[in-house]
């Protein structure tokens, strides 16, 4: 298999990332190469975690880096992500590489369990606390075309309109 390629991130605006992600049936030697490539991506633009829809390809398919939230694990992808079951509510501040500039302050659940398969097909459940779960919450969601702009009030949203207009005009011009 070929090294993971530094992938362009998709910004708002951008039809895919609004598009529910197609769960993966088989881990193929296509899929393996596409969670190479998102890791990379992952690491070379310093996220916490990034979705496969944001390299512009929708399959069910995240990964997360525990590392950049302290947790010493490795990079994780998970394929066919669920969040099954979740505990508590914290807010904190969050971003994303595709609203890049943006953060706002959000609530997500301060426990959350994961399922889905690992990178070998294998069912896997993941249960993680704090700025992990955040994270993989937030990518699961982008499986789901969601962004975490959406749980936003109308009026920071509002606020928020310019730039994100901004943005969408970015991607536009980024794809011809
Ligand atoms: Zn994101």
């Amino acid at each position: 298999m070929a090294p993971g390629r530094n992938r362009r991130v998709l910004l708002y605006g951008n039809p895919l990332l609004r598009q529910k992600a197609a769960k993966v049936s088989a881990v193929t030697d296509e899929l393996r190469q596409l969670i190479a490539d998102l890791k990379t991506t992952m690491l070379q633009q310093d996220g916490l975690g990034l979705a496969a829809n944001q390299i512009g390809v929708p399959v069910a398919l995240i990964c997360v880096n525990p590392r950049a939230v302290d947790v010493d694990q490795d990079t994780i992808s998970i394929i066919n992500p669920e969040v099954v079951e979740t505990e508590g509510l914290i807010e904190d501040e969050e971003g994303c590489l595709s609203l890049p500039d943006i953060y706002e302050v959000i609530a997500r659940p301060a426990r959350a369990k994961i399922t889905g398969l690992d990178e070998t097909g294998r069912p896997v459940t993941l249960s993680a606390t704090g700025l992990l779960a955040r994270a993989l919450v937030h990518e699961t969601d982008h499986t789901k075309g969601i962004l975490f702009i959406d749980y936003l009030s109308p009026s920071r949203r509002q606020l928020l309109a310019g730039r994100l207009e901004e943005l969408a005009h970015r991607e536009k011009l980024s794809c011809g």
